[in-house]
């Protein structure tokens, strides 16, 4: 009885632990309504009310400084700032002790990360709230304090008059290091820099002087403004074994690996390195010291090589390659970096070296650090947590590991994914672990990412504030929607089912099976997706996380659900991203469907239920392939000429497996009903056309595919050979020949096809043609620009063979309005 009663006693009291716990982490609805102009969210933060006050009521009273991010900070609250006296914001750093409170200057000394901690600290006069102290230990941490009090007051910065709350915060980040390494960063860098994200990593210039000597260069006006910024740039080395295209092999030759004697040499071989040759780590530790000379530069990234290419010569055989990289790259550094004690050698891991992970980590000196990154276990977005027990036990030991996880659905895609719930588990596994940081990737620009990259601010500074639906609702609030709490029932749906779509890598392997290819464990290879002896199977491949087929209904479901949800917000935002998931899935579930109805044995029923289930394949790859256009235009609206070829490519995979379908159906004596959708033959090129140029314009007569005005697309497809080839433009002219033809439309952007991307497509449009008799007898041709191999290589590699193919497009069809 007794020790019931005293069972009951102690639940009680558990309980009542955890209201009280509940209390003290649940912020009150002021501080909330607040909070939600704020990503990320503070560690602590309180609001007790607010003042309203007109620009010239405040004035700044910045702390004297030279430096940069200071001189930012101020720039952040000038705005709000008109006045000479008044409410007074006050900038002071901790160590000036005449102006710092003890009491702050304590509280920030301990914290985390103390560099960017930082506090913002109401003034009150005779009990009237009349300033604000920002305070900091570094100025990276006054430029925080200055961007979230810029964040709270922003919704007032166009208006005369300012409500200011009277906020309390103490703040620091989870994550050291929250960054990006990639592409678009001289533009995506200032955004990033808003949500106190504070590292990029990017390609370094390497090369040589004429006589020989290493050269490695960075943008210095890049540097300097990232730094104003408060973003550290962290230089890449490039993958090792991709450095014939910084010239070395032209300078140094002897520095090329030795081949796998007696195996043929893979279309587009280039050497690896051999790393005994002691040159090569003599101009390694070249370019390391060029790198180290910017003042801005601290740490070098080297990337170790993502593909196998061990050296075969005499020295290197038998020895582990990615052992003798790492410790190449260590003897280089030792040498570059002696008069740089506070640099630090970053080594980046990959796919290939993967499993001599083990290897690589028991060879680095202390202080070396390690980023993860492999095509495959990186930059994946499935649920499975991403940092295995190797890694996790390095990072545990204190030692420090960054990491390189893709942020969207996948690195060869650009499809739309609001995914709080998966960045939230990114976020928060790195921080468990004991990562220091991130770099993430989000190819080709944020633009078409901008709600996942917010995430991951959010998260990697605040692992354990907000849920995925009170963040997305911040972020609504933040973009100025409408309807924020309608935002986030819909990112709450959206997020579940684009993340499993997303692990299930669907859109990313279907853009590879429209080139006749698979992705297998981080390498690119030839090989069928699907056929008709191979089905689509649950649980598996493209269906990887929908175990069954009423586990995907279930995500239809939820996606028509969202499409309804955005129907009431009436955000083209929410709609498109509700549309392009749903036509997915819809999408996925019909050709697992009718490639199962291809293995059955021939019969009338069979034929009659392939050709209702391709037609409705082709309605489903109309309304996908308009609503992809249709959100990349609204989210990252650039001229058609700067569209990235992942983004064309995740436009036009569904038209493309349509027609592949279609093309298994002839046997069966199914009619076509729409063959203008499907890829025409009008155009090849043959290693002969290469014999005495590298240059090469294929002509193309169109007229006949070229029926309807709209868009089209041309494609070029590598069959075979030795060398890829780089594409530079297609051209659409008109005229009644060839030779007297005149431009009516150009696509040009270079790309590259090789045995790695087997196909690109250009993208054109059909003017309406005017009734007029003048232009009775015109034709439409096209003119493909491209380069094939060098004319300095060797003869059997100078060989190449490819096709160009039309066909209409249905980026201009109009959604199909009896589906959705
Ligand atoms: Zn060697």
């Amino acid at each position: 009885m007794l020790q019931n009663m005293m069972a009951v006693c102690f639940r009680l009291l558990l309980l009542l632990l955890l209201f009280l716990a509940a209390a003290v982490s649940a912020m009150d609805a002021v501080t909330e309504a607040w909070a939600n102009r704020v990503i990320p969210l503070p560690k602590q933060i309180n609001v007790a009310g607010s003042r309203v006050l007109s620009k010239d009521e405040i004035t700044l009273c910045p702390t004297d400084s030279e430096d940069g991010r200071i001189a930012t900070a101020i720039e952040t609250v000038q705005p709000f700032a008109g006045g000479d006296q008044g409410f007074t914001i006050k900038l002071i750093l901790t160590h000036d002790r005449k102006n710092c409170p003890a009491k702050l200057a304590k509280a920030l000394a301990k914290l985390a990360n103390r560099d960017q901690a930082y506090a913002i600290e109401p003034v009150m006069t005779s009990g009237a709230f009349s300033g604000f102290l920002l305070v900091a230990n570094e100025p990276l941490g006054l430029l925080y304090a200055a961007r979230t009090l810029h964040q709270l007051l922003t919704p007032s910065l166009n208006h005369r008059h300012i409500e200011i709350p009277q906020v309390t915060i103490v703040d620091w980040p989870d994550l050291e290091e929250r960054g990006e390494w990639g592409w678009n960063l001289s533009h995506d860098r200032y955004s990033i820099a808003e949500l106190k994200m504070n590292e990029v990593e990017m390609h370094a210039t390497l090369g040589f002087q004429a006589d020989g000597s290493p050269s490695a260069t960075l943008d210095r006006a890049f540097l300097s403004e990232s730094k104003r910024l408060g973003v550290k740039v962290v230089p890449i080395i490039r993958h090792l074994e991709q450095l014939a295209v910084t010239g070395l092999f032209t300078y140094h030759p002897n520095t090329a690996a030795t081949p796998e004697p007696n195996k043929p040499l893979p279309s587009d071989y280039q050497p690896a390195v051999c790393f005994s040759n002691p040159a090569s780590i003599d101009l390694i530790a070249g370019w390391m010291s060029q790198l180290l000379a910017y003042e801005e530069v601290h740490d070098i990234n080297a990337w170790l090589a993502e593909s196998p290419s061990p050296c075969f010569c005499e020295l290197c055989r038998g020895h582990n390659s990615f052992e003798l990289q790492t410790k190449s790259l260590l003897r280089a550094f030792a040498m570059a970096g002696a008069d740089h004690p506070d640099a630090h050698l970053r080594i980046l891991l990959s796919q290939a070296s993967y499993r001599d992970n083990d290897r690589v980590l028991a060879s680095i000196t202390p202080g070396t650090r390690i980023t993860y990154y492999s095509g495959q276990t990186t930059y994946d977005s499935s649920h499975e947590p991403m940092i295995y027990p190797l890694l996790e036990s390095f990072a545990r030991s204190g030692q420090w590991l960054s990491v390189y996880p893709q942020l969207t659905n996948s690195w060869r895609t650009v499809f739309p994914f609001t995914g709080p719930h998966f960045i939230k588990a990114r976020m928060t596994e790195f921080v468990e672990k004991g990562l220091h940081g991130f770099s993430g990737y989000a190819t080709p620009a944020n633009g078409y990412y901008d709600f996942n990259i917010a995430a991951a601010a959010e998260w990697s500074w605040n692992s354990s504030g907000r849920s995925a639906r009170q963040f997305a609702e911040a972020y609504a609030t933040r973009l100025g929607l409408k309807q924020p709490r309608l935002f986030a029932e819909w990112a709450d749906l959206i997020g579940r089912t684009g993340w499993h779509l997303a692990g299930s890598r669907t859109v990313e392997s279907l853009i590879f099976a429209a080139g006749g290819q698979v992705f297998i464990d981080g390498f690119i290879e030839d090989g069928e997706l699907f056929s008709t002896e191979k089905p689509i199977e649950y649980g598996k491949g493209i269906l990887a996380e929908f175990p069954n087929e009423a586990s995907l209904d279930h995500h239809l479901a939820s996606a028509q659900q969202a499409l309804e949800l955005a129907q009431r917000a009436d955000e083209p935002l929410m709609l498109l991203e509700s549309r392009c998931v749903l036509h997915t899935l819809l999408f996925v579930k019909e050709l697992e469907s009718v490639v199962d109805v291809f293995q059955q044995p021939l019969s009338a029923a069979r034929t009659k239920t392939i050709q209702q289930q391709l037609d409705a394949v082709d309605v489903t790859a109309q309304n996908l392939t308009a609503a992809m256009i249709g959100w990349g235009n609204l989210v990252h609206p650039v001229e058609q000429e700067a569209l990235h070829y992942r983004f064309r490519d995740s436009v036009d995979f569904a038209a493309t497996i349509a027609g592949r379908l279609r093309t298994w159906a002839e046997e069966c004596q199914i009619v076509d009903p729409l063959p203008a959708y499907r890829f025409h033959r009008i155009a090849s090129w043959q290693t002969e056309d290469f014999a005495e140029t590298a240059d090469l314009a294929l002509w193309a007569d169109i007229t006949e595919h070229v029926q309807q005005a709209g868009a089209y697309d041309i494609r070029l497809f590598f069959l075979n050979g030795a060398s890829g080839v780089d594409t530079r433009a297609v051209t659409l002219l008109c005229g009644p020949t060839k030779e007297s033809a005149q431009p009516v439309f150009v696509d040009r952007w270079d790309g590259r096809l090789s045995r790695y991307g087997r196909y690109l497509e250009y993208w054109l449009t059909i003017p309406e043609k005017p009734n007029n008799l003048a232009h009775a007898l015109d034709r439409y041709f096209i003119k493909a620009e491209l380069s094939g191999p060098a004319l300095n290589l060797p003869q059997p590699r100078r060989t190449s063979q490819g096709e160009l193919l039309i066909r209409k497009s249905w980026r201009d069809a109009k959604v199909n309005r009896s589906i959705h």
